[in-house]
């Protein structure tokens, strides 16, 4: 059964006046039938995932453009896969030699490294190896040996990664270790676009990519995933004004075996799928990148060694665990509503 616990002090209290509404649709869409506001939705892939921004008022379809330019800029610099991105060349020459990277690649893997720390090795960008072996495990449904997972768990180290400000270079200290921006890159990219957003002075905007979202001007409702539905429904939602709201979620890519769910976020600690007992970890803040790299590492960390970090950032979030049940921070109490939004 689903229930709530209120676990902080309110730190802040919204007062509802109207309500927005927000419709997603899988198509470009100019609307005037509201003849106050136009709407505008683009959607485009980029980092594995379908991106969408909604924008309202003002020159849209070029300002949309210009922010899908620089998504795809971000998405070649730390693409795992893209033969030319930073990240592809790092893992290339790992142990051999440091690499000249984008200043944002730089910004990105630095401020992952402190996270790293913040998290106590639980979010880990140079655990590639066995992200890579669990993406692997995932698309053919099979479990790697005890060998391959003890062979990449020891590949990773928040240590090994090297980073030379002044040079400009990002090395990996032994050969065979990967960097994986998949669980803060989105975050980076929709705090971009939110910078963006306003420097063209956009006053209402919806940024969703694959589920890290910022919402920019008046109340706008974010819906949370139900883990145990398909794709798009939502278990409840939250209103919020003026917020990045982010979901990192272990039902996301995954397949059963004897009973247990295997899937794509890694306990760096133990090389395999994180267990601690949280099927979704949604957090609600100001910053994008922040909340991306803490909701999965709070998906490792687990819901008792996860909230005093929320708490000292003063992070709210929203918990569903294994067992269906779902807790709310007390900051989002008056905001957080059951049901489809
Ligand atoms: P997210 O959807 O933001 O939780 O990111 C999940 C992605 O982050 C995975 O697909 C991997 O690319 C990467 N990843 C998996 N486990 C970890 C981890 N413990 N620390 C950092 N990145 C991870
Ligand atoms: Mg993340």
């Amino acid at each position: 059964m689903l229930f709530m616990e209120f676990l902080f002090q309110t730190l802040y209290c919204f007062y509802l006046n109207v309500i927005i509404i927000i419709g997603f649709y899988q198509y470009f869409a100019y609307s005037q039938s509201d003849m106050r506001e136009k709407v505008f939705q683009k959607i485009f892939p980029a980092f594995g995932t379908v991106n969408s921004l909604i924008l309202y008022g003002g020159d849209c379809p070029s300002i949309a453009e210009q922010v899908k330019k620089r998504i795809l800029e971000l998405h070649r610099l730390f693409s795992f896969f893209e033969p030319e991105s930073d990240i592809f060349r790092i893992n290339k020459q790992a142990g051999r030699e440091p690499v000249f990277v984008h200043r944002d690649t730089l910004y990105v893997l630095s401020r992952a490294l402190a996270f790293g720390r913040e998290t106590q090795g639980a979010f880990d960008v140079t655990a590639g190896a066995a992200g890579r072996l669990w993406r692997d495990a995932v698309r053919s449904a099979q479990i790697p040996s005890e060998r391959e997972i003890a062979g990449c768990r020891s590949l990773s180290g928040l240590g090994d990664l090297i980073l030379d400000e002044a040079a400009e270079t990002a090395f990996l200290r032994r050969r065979g270790q990967q960097v994986d921006l998949g669980g803060i890159a989105k975050g980076y990219a929709a705090d971009e676009t939110a910078r963006l957003l306003k420097e063209y002075k956009v006053n209402k905007a919806l940024v969703n990519f694959g589920g890290t979202v910022i919402t920019i001007g008046g109340e706008q409702k974010v819906g949370i995933q139900n883990p145990y539905q398909k794709n798009g429904e939502s278990a409840a939602y939250i209103v919020v004004e003026n917020k990045a709201v982010v979901t990192s979620g272990t039902y996301e890519r995954g397949f059963f075996f004897e009973g247990r769910r295997y899937h794509h976020i890694i306990d760096p600690r133990t090389g395999w799928p994180a267990d601690s007992g949280l099927l979704s970890v949604t957090l609600v803040g100001g910053s994008a990148m922040e909340l991306d790299a803490l909701a999965t590492g709070i998906c490792v960390l687990g819901e008792k060694r996860g909230l005093p970090l929320l708490e000292k950032r003063r992070i709210e979030a929203v918990l569903i665990s294994d067992d269906g049940e779902i807790r709310i921070t007390r900051g989002l109490q008056g905001n957080f509503f059951m049901g489809i939004k």
